[in-house]
């Protein structure tokens, strides 16, 4: 997230020596520092990818980001999607390789101005996910004391929505209005997609993931699957993450399997989905965005 994901930037460091290096970098507390296109691995075949948060049924679109080839989805409303779940903005994406600048408001991560992120709901949008969306938004609240408010004007705000089957957010705050689909009533769902809202990327995505987890070369370069090499690792790898997918069949192997070892692991959504429960934020989930807030 779990942003190219230009836009990502998450978890941790374990070590106070590596925190001091990238002080600097931190100081504004509203802006992330940039991850670049070139932080990047290249997409492959995303049309393999399994993600129990994408709607396999939208076709893959080829296109660029700068002079990086990637694949998309185009959302029945519209929103261009980059790793399933990941919303980017259109004018990212361009038929032909650009070797213009990106605008740094685009490519950086923003965090909600004084930690309070507004929100409204689509006309008609149903009760039972409405439940959900306030659900994740309580357990956020209760954890990092971020406040999530209904709009009433404010200009910057999430409007949550149903995107088809989708469920997506953008990674950290966009700015005026920003869509946030969740057509999923497990209140998991809802608080992993307003864990992108916040600013975090996936845990399987992070850069130090392939000393943790081994990734199928099928998927490895592929939209769910990327590794940002320059992440933010404010923890260290957390099995229990929000962010984390879980492995799951591919062809005759697996997506990802743990190392050492290399056996399945589930992810934390579909465990407590398959307990009659939802998952909540791990301890370092938590962790990172009371960081970043
Ligand atoms: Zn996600």
């Amino acid at each position: 997230m779990k942003k190219i994901a230009l836009f990502m930037v998450l978890i941790l460091v374990a070590l106070q020596a590596c925190k001091k290096t990238e002080t600097s970098e931190m100081e504004n507390p509203e802006l992330r520092p940039e991850l670049t296109a070139e932080a990047l691995e290249i997409p492959d075949d995303p049309t393999h990818c399994h993600n129990a948060l994408t709607d396999t049924n939208l076709p893959w679109n080829n296109g660029f980001i700068g002079s990086f080839a990637v694949r998309y989805q185009v959302t029945p409303a519209g929103t261009i999607l980059l790793e399933g779940d990941i919303a980017v903005p259109a004018e990212l994406i361009t038929n032909t390789p650009s070797t213009e600048e990106r605008g740094a408001s685009k490519a950086g991560v923003y965090l909600w101005p004084q930690a309070r992120v507004y929100y409204s709901f689509a006309t008609g949008y149903p009760t039972n996910l409405r439940n959900a969306f306030l659900t994740a938004c309580q357990k956020w609240n209760l954890y990092t004391g971020i406040q999530f408010i209904q709009r009433t004007t404010q200009a910057n705000y999430i409007r949550v929505f149903k995107d088809g089957n989708s469920n997506y957010s953008y990674v950290g705050y966009q700015g005026g209005m920003q869509n946030l689909s969740l057509a999923d009533s497990n209140p998991g769902v809802a608080i992993h997609e307003l864990g992108h809202a916040l600013g975090l990327i996936h845990e399987h995505q992070r850069s130090d993931r392939n000393t943790k987890i081994w990734v199928n070369p099928g998927v490895a370069n592929t939209g769910n699957f990327l590794r940002y090499t320059n992440s933010y690792n404010y923890t260290t790898f957390d099995w229990n993450s929000i962010m984390l997918y879980g492995s799951s069949p591919y062809g005759s192997s697996w997506t990802m399997l743990k190392l050492p070892g290399n056996t399945p692991f589930t992810n934390t959504i579909e465990y407590w989905r398959s307990q009659g429960s939802y998952a909540l934020p791990s301890s370092s989930d938590i962790y990172a965005v009371n960081y970043m807030y």
